[in-house]
């Protein structure tokens, strides 16, 4: 690109903004200009309202930065939203009538019918919704969203099994403390513990996925069948969500299949070489034990989700173990990459 766009960040402080900062600080299409947070971070320098969290520092342009508040007026149009959940639903629809074009973390939108809840290695074509969004609200900016980080990373597993008539879902998920935000638990509370309840997390994943892997017809998502049973867990891991799946079939492909599947699975941001795809969007490990979080999360920038451990299941069909790291692929690189793919299909105009 001979120009890079301006973006913004909504929500710049959080544990997701802060991802949203690497990310958008050295990419090659975007710029970021503009960030805001909550009327408490408002007026201050980033770095004097942040509690910044990663390992990578936050780069000196940014911590001087001053936040504004997250209202229309100053910001570029291309917004990415890390906003907490409580305000994001008006917040994001108050900038989708400026003009503005929101790529959203939070869960507000996600189920629309005129929302894309997209991934773009599985569901491309759902991008095809933002023509209704643009009929039915009236808002001359548009918003898209990606699904929860448990979801996307279960979905990355499923995409590439639609193929072979995806019956039944069963799912528990071992999930990363910074998958609460900062400052998320207590201490006491996680340290040598698991956590069997994250609230309203088992139903993201049951309903999420069925719109995810749902069939584009007239303008609209007509959900996929698959029945999705999950139980979600909070472990103390920081970053990381490790699932173990059980799937059934209408015919039960073999397991060369399967894993065929798997190593095949590509996608638009792969045909078109976005900056933030990985080459390989999963990795499937032959170790017994593995995919583990403390070795496996950063594979290609955090972009890639592993598997391993695909064997029969007495129950459903085949099971296995699928890791994806939560605040990248999870968050805001899949919103990242989410923008790159709207951006080669003229949609961040
Ligand atoms: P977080 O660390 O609690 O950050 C929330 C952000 O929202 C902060 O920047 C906060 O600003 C801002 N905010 C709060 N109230 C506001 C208001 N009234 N006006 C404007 N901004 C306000 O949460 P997070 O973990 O980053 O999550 C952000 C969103 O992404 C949530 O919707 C979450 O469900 C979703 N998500 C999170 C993950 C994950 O792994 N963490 C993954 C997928 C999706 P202040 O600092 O000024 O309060």
């Amino acid at each position: 690109m001979s120009q890079q766009i301006d973006v913004g960040i909504l929500g710049a402080t959080g544990a997701v903004g802060q991802e949203f900062i690497v990310h958008l600080t050295s990419h090659p299409w975007f710029r970021l200009a503009w960030v805001a947070a909550s009327p408490r971070s408002a007026g201050r320098r980033y770095v004097d309202a942040t509690s910044w969290r990663l390992l990578t520092s936050c780069p000196d342009d940014v911590a001087n930065m001053v936040i504004d508040t997250a209202t229309p007026g100053q910001a570029p149009k291309v917004l990415f939203s890390g906003l907490d959940a409580k305000v994001a639903e008006e917040v994001e629809g108050e900038f989708a009538k400026a003009g503005h074009v929101v790529i959203s973390n939070a869960r507000n939108y996600r189920l629309e019918p005129d929302v894309p809840l997209l991934i773009p290695e599985v569901n491309a074509d759902h991008l095809d919704l933002l023509r209704t969004q643009g009929v039915t609200r009236g808002w001359t900016g548009k918003i898209v969203t990606n699904p929860n980080c448990s979801t996307i990373i279960l979905n990355m597993a499923l995409g590439p099994l639609r193929q072979f008539g995806l019956r039944a879902v069963n799912v528990t998920t071992l999930q990363a403390v910074s998958g609460a935000g900062y400052p998320g638990l207590p201490a006491l509370d996680i340290i040598g513990n698991v956590i069997p309840y994250i609230e309203d997390e088992e139903e993201k994943m049951e309903t999420e996925t069925k719109k995810i892997l749902g069939f584009l017809e007239d303008g609209y998502v007509r959900s996929h069948p698959v029945q999705v049973s999950a139980h979600t867990t909070r472990i103390p891991v920081i970053n990381g969500h490790t699932e173990m799946v059980s799937v059934g079939f209408n015919e039960t492909p073999d397991v060369e299949a399967l894993l065929k599947a798997f190593h095949d699975f590509s996608g638009r941001p792969q045909a078109e070489q976005l900056p933030s795809a990985p080459p390989k969007p999963l990795v499937y490990l032959t170790e017994p034990n593995r995919p583990q979080p403390r070795l496996d999360i950063d594979r290609d920038g955090g972009m890639a989700v592993t598997l391993g451990r695909l064997r029969p299941c007495n129950v459903l069909d085949y099971k296995f173990v699928v890791l994806g790291h939560n605040t990248i692929r999870g968050a805001a690189g899949a919103a990242v990459l989410n923008a790159e793919l709207m951006q080669v299909d003229g949609l961040l105009e």
